[in-house]
């Protein structure tokens, strides 16, 4: 590939208008965005109040099939369909979650899209943005240092020291840390017990940001985060720990959304980051509704395969605050299709429609979930330079066979030239009409049941097994209240199943719930089926080791 230039070298050669002209193509009045720089800003709290009662635009989700190492470009094509439908002479705008330095210095590289599909400043984006992870980091662990603090203070909560659960967070891949001894040294640093860390983005004051409706519902949240029990089991919450208004002071402009802009000077709300697998994956509820408000279309995008991510957003996301999607893009690639169907990463540039046919049954799979949701589907097929003819034509045909259509985009090589057609087919879409939005399960279900629907419907599993502490676990926190709340499931993102070297679509598998877990601020019982980590390690050459400032004082080695 040595004839493209790199998304660093085509994000900083990128023509970048000033924050403020870019609010203006919105409405934002100057006053009311609140710069960091020239080329990123805050919208502020008054100016998303003014905006109560305005009609909403169309809820566009980008979605995937399950992800590959071969790279699907879900953000990719997020960036460049809003660009597509600008250059179609719709009012469109990005909106989507923000990189966490983890991924950056390991091994997938930053989340601003790629090729001439990205959002910018891309370095920025990828490093500290706006402080948000900063932010939303210091008011995690305040609550940590405030529950250890008040034990060493006496404890009148009469908190069980192993029955914590709040643990504290840093925005970096560091397995040393994941689990540990604390205050350790003598009667002056509290009392020894066992902790650890997790990344900032598995912290539940990230989901809560990203689920709050505003400051008052982000304070409420925060106090009802559970950080452990009582030798009777009954719950200790951050209210009570009188934590919640100091880490709303903390979040403050971190719930304010972020402005920036694609490549191509189309606007782009780049707001929180929330794991996809242990918590929902999507960016903030008020960056989706607040661009509802102000663009026709908003593009958005859930991370991982639509089997783990759509569903989160959907039932999760969508229920809570109550959006209602016009339309979904399940984003597919001839690469990730083959090994779906098979093939071998270092085989990939090799023709194999044969091996794609057994692939698509993926996609296949993932459409019919995404319909069942009410919502229609279009497939848009992310074009690499080694994909054959023959090849792209099976997609198609597979996917008309759907009742769907498969689009080829080729935003990647060339922005919005090259995805006007997609554009146009998910503008018809989602102003057809056609959709009817509702969430997989009722609130009234039990938890067990929710979990057993997912499982059922979407993976396709025969059964759902778990403990029975499991079981006992889930019918203490109905019997406390918690039972109307949706289920996370914390799956691998490789496979419907729960093995994640099955690929295809898999049936008739076995789902073990191995641990639950209650986020009682953020709103959902999450359940945990195989090896989740919620502090990743680094590869044994990371990222890290390339990325470096050039003599030019240019970041070098950053993706
Ligand atoms: P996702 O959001 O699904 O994780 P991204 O959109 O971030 O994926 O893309 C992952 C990587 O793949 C990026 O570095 C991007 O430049 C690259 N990529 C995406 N689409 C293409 C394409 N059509 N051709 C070559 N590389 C691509
Ligand atoms: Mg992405």
């Amino acid at each position: 590939m040595g004839e493209f230039k790199s998304d660093i070298e085509i994000a900083r050669a990128a023509t970048k208008k000033p924050i403020q002209e870019i609010g203006a193509k919105l409405g934002i009045p100057v006053e009311q965005l609140v710069p960091y720089g020239h080329d990123k800003a805050k919208v502020s709290a008054e100016f998303i109040r003014s905006l109560e009662g305005r009609p909403e635009g169309k809820l566009i989700l980008v979605t995937a099939i399950n992800p590959t190492p071969a790279g699907e470009g879900k953000t990719t094509t997020t960036v460049g369909l809003v660009d597509g439908l600008n250059r179609i002479g719709k009012k469109a705008m990005v909106c989507i979650r923000e990189p966490s330095l983890g991924p950056c210095f390991g091994v997938k590289g930053g989340a601003a899209g790629g090729g001439h599909a990205q959002v910018v400043p891309m370095e920025d984006i990828n490093l500290h943005f706006t402080g948000d992870f900063h932010a939303i980091t210091s008011a995690h662990n305040l609550l940590a240092a405030m529950v250890d603090n008040h034990i060493y203070w006496g404890n009148a909560l009469d908190i069980d020291v192993r029955r914590i659960t709040w643990r504290r967070a840093m925005d970096m891949n560091d397995r040393a840390l994941r689990q540990m001894v604390g205050s350790l040294g003598g009667v002056a640093n509290g009392f020894p017990r066992e902790c650890g860390f997790d990344i900032t983005v598995a912290s539940e004051v990230m989901a809560i940001l990203c689920l709050a409706a505003d400051l008052a519902d982000l304070e409420r949240r925060l106090g009802d985060i559970i950080v452990g029990y009582r030798r009777d089991k009954s719950p200790v919450f951050a209210r009570d720990l009188k934590a919640d208004g100091a880490m709303t002071v903390l979040l403050k402009d971190a719930m304010q959304p972020n402005l920036v802009q694609t490549l191509e000077n189309n606007p782009a709300f780049v707001h929180g980051g929330p794991f996809a697998n242990i918590a929902h994956g999507c960016n903030s509820v008020i960056a989706t509704k607040t661009a509802l408000k102000l663009a026709d279309y908003v593009v958005t995008e859930a991370g991982f395969g639509a089997d783990l991510a759509a569903e989160k957003f959907f039932d999760i996301k969508c229920r809570k605050a109550v959006l209602k999607p016009a339309a979904a893009v399940i984003v597919a690639t001839v690469r990730a299709l083959k090994m779906n169907g098979g093939v071998k990463k270092e085989d990939l540039g090799i023709e194999n429609v044969e091996a794609l046919r057994r692939g698509c049954a993926n996609l296949g799979r993932h459409v019919a979930n995404v319909r069942r949701f009410g919502v229609p589907v279009i497939v848009a097929i992310n074009h690499f330079t080694s994909d054959t003819e023959a090849e792209v034509a099976a997609v198609k045909e597979y996917v008309s066979r759907l009742g769907a259509d498969a689009i080829v985009c080729r935003h990647w090589a060339d922005g919005s030239a090259g995805i006007e057609e997609l554009a146009h087919r998910v503008a018809e879409l989602a102003d057809s009409g056609q959709a009817a939005f509702k969430p997989l399960y009722p609130d009234a279900l039990s938890l067990m049941e929710k979990i057993e629907t997912v499982a059922s419907k979407i993976y396709h599993a025969a059964e759902v097994t778990a403990a029975k502490t499991v079981r006992d676990q889930l019918a203490v926190w109905e019997a406390q209240g918690y039972g109307h709340l949706p289920v996370c499931i914390a799956k691998t993102q490789y496979s419907f199943s729960t093995d994640p070297a099955l690929r295809g679509a898999p049936e008739g598998h076995v789902v073990n719930v191995r641990e639950v877990r209650l986020s009682a601020g953020a709103g959902f019982i999450v359940a945990i089926t195989g090896e989740i980590m919620t502090m990743p390690g680094l590869p044994s050459s990371p990222a890290a080791e390339r990325i470096a400032l050039n003599p030019e004082g240019f970041i070098e080695g950053l993706f």
